[in-house]
């Protein structure tokens, strides 16, 4: 049931982030039951859905290491409609922790699969790497979202996120397929974002997103009041685009 979305590119700063927690939140806006699962060791997903990290008990990297269940790292109704599991910097180390250990790219999607029907998405938000975490990541997912800031190297970067995906596909998740890319922090008083957004159009042979995620400084100022922007300025044109591509993900069942 449950729908599996992994926010990926190994670019940092292209707006993953920002766009799992804004995605998430529309979605639970919109009555939807969502997961949010932040796999980046710095935290910003957890932070930015109002998860004060420090008071954070058990989190994903105690799950990992098999530590506890998956109930008990589960932050019920962060939102209404939204449960989270957050995330601690300690997540870095776990790559290391987990050197021989089978099934290691495994351990997420079985940890979670006792409560994924519980939800209608799951919206994994992924550290800017390549990683055993984002891997983790994928073999959980059923599909990749990836986010293309709109600036001169966008595509730099994407051939090997593709590849990554397609020997995922290949080795450990047979249905894992690119969900679509979504471009954001487009800025129209300039020519280079369109520019970028012509050429990715005419490079790229992936879905593509009719929503565009503006530039807009309300979603830069979001994450530190702990919101997502439908709740921090629901009337911002950062909110209206993200409860676009909510829309559009929920009608490309
Ligand atoms: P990533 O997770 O890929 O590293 P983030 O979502 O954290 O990227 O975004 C990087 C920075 O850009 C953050 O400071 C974020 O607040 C800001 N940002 C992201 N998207 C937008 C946007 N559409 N408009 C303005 N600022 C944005
Ligand atoms: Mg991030």
């Amino acid at each position: 049931m449950g729908r599996v979305i992994a926010v990926a590119n190994q670019k940092g700063g292209v707006g993953k982030t920002t766009t799992a927690i804004n995605l998430s939140a529309c979605l639970a806006e919109k009555g939807q039951k969502v997961l949010a699962i932040d796999m980046d060791p710095q935290g910003n997903m957890t932070s930015g859905l109002g998860i004060d990290k420090d008071e954070v008990e058990k989190n994903i990297y105690d799950l990992m290491i098999g530590q506890v269940g998956v109930e008990e790292v589960l932050q019920k109704e962060a939102i209404e409609n939204l449960d989270i599991i957050p995330t601690s910097i300690d997540l870095s180390a776990a790559e290391i922790e987990l050197i021989g250990v089978d099934d290691k790219e495994f351990i997420i999607r079985n940890a979670i699969a006792p409560i994924k029907d519980n939800y209608d998405y799951i919206i994994i938000d992924c550290p800017p790497s390549l990683s055993m975490l984002t891997i983790n990541a994928m073999t959980t997912a059923d599909s990749v979202l990836v986010p293309i800031q709109c600036e001169y190297y966008a595509l730099e970067g994407l051939s090997q996120l593709i590849h990554t995906v397609e020997l995922v596909k290949e080795r450990l998740n047979p249905i894992l397929k690119i969900e679509g890319v979504v471009f954001t922090m487009y800025d129209a008083r300039t020519n280079l974002s369109l520019q970028v957004v012509e050429n990715v159009k005419e490079n790229l042979q992936q879905n593509i997103y009719k929503t565009i995620i503006p530039r807009n400084i309300r979603l830069a100022e979001a994450p530190s009041y702990g919101m997502p922007i439908n709740l921090y300025d629901p009337k911002s044109t950062g909110a209206s685009a993200y409860q676009r591509l909510a829309d559009e993900v929920m009608n490309r069942e």
